[in-house]
């Protein structure tokens, strides 16, 4: 399945995620990825899947669904969607033959290229991240391809916002001890007044990171991003609201689907469980090995068996 959810998100209400690319491809390995370390690190742009099947597979779920319950259709992939070559086509397809906004999350490595750039043109919503304001935090936090440097990327998103009429939310990951100092808030607040989003968010590692010992900063650190960067959305908090099941055909299908993309905690995947009237499913899936309980700030969290060889390394 391309399309999954709709989850409930902070910034996109109920979003129907897309992903349009395989698992984990990116052109990052950031240390506090919630789906595991990059196995190959790319920057080419690839026609991963028929773009026919994703857009089938898009207007199905939307049946299912129902439109009035979809707040965004919002490519976001296992990774960077931006990779998916065909990027454009399925959001100009989406916009003809739906009336949701659509929304791309994106690691914002690749707005440098022209076609990335004209790809984007007619989404509503593009949410790209800006973590660093220096090489050396860039390379440290979001481990890019080696062809990616922080200026040319910085100058992407510069140009993007220069030639593109929706809405930029860019969002802030803070990092203990790795960008959470002022001067690496400084920094960064001097790379987003170039940016000038329409908004910008902030937000810190709640689900189990790619690197061992990746934590959020201390509550202090926010308050004083807070004073740096001005007015700016908070998403340090986990996130509410109910997942949609109505695309998936029984609770083990809808926990592994929305797993894989969107680590859950263990409540929420319980909760799923219980909206199936089913039981003993996360169990069975425990004791066979095909999910896994990791705890990560005080809190049970339920990944793919496939994750933990990715995690940690
Ligand atoms: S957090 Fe996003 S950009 Fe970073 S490695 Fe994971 S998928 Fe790629």
């Amino acid at each position: 399945m391309y399309a999954y959810g709709p989850v409930p998100s902070r910034r996109l209400g109920r979003s129907l995620g897309v992903s349009p690319i395989p698992p984990k491809t990116c052109s990052y390995n950031c240390i506090y990825c919630q789906l595991g370390q990059t196995g190959r690190v790319q920057v080419r742009r690839e026609s991963f899947y028929p773009k026919e099947d994703i857009l089938s597979d898009i207007g199905k779920a939307v049946k299912v669904i129902n439109s009035a319950n979809i707040d965004y259709i919002t490519f976001v992939g296992d990774g960077e969607p931006t990779l998916c070559k065909d990027l454009g086509w399925l959001i100009g397809k989406c916009k003809q033959q739906w009336q949701i906004p659509v929304a791309v999350i994106t690691n914002g490595s690749l707005l440098f290229m022209k076609d990335v750039r004209q790809d984007l043109e007619s989404s509503d919503v593009v949410l790209p991240t800006l973590d660093a304001g220096s090489e050396d935090v860039f390379r440290t936090l979001n481990r890019p391809h080696g062809s990616i440097g922080f200026e040319e990327m910085l100058q992407g998103q510069v140009d993007f916002r220069k030639e593109y009429s929706g809405k930029i939310w860019l969002e802030v990951m803070l990092v203990k001890d790795v960008n959470d100092s002022d001067k690496s808030l400084m920094e960064i607040n001097d790379a987003i007044k170039q940016v000038k989003p329409d908004r910008i968010y902030i937000s810190v590692p709640i689900r189990p990171p790619a690197k061992p010992g990746v934590r959020p900063p201390e509550p202090g650190r926010i308050i004083r991003a807070h004073e740096i960067f001005g007015t700016i959305l908070d998403l340090t908090d986990y996130e509410s609201g109910e997942f949609g099941f109505d695309n998936y055909p029984d609770a083990r299908t809808a926990i592994t689907e929305i797993c894989s993309r969107h680590p859950l905690r263990e409540e929420q995947a319980r909760d799923i469980e219980l909206r199936f009237s089913e039981s003993g499913n996360i169990d069975s899936m425990l004791s066979d090995g095909s999910l896994v309980r990791v705890e990560y700030q005080n809190m049970p969290y339920l990944l793919p068996a496939k994750f933990i060889g990715i995690l940690s390394k």
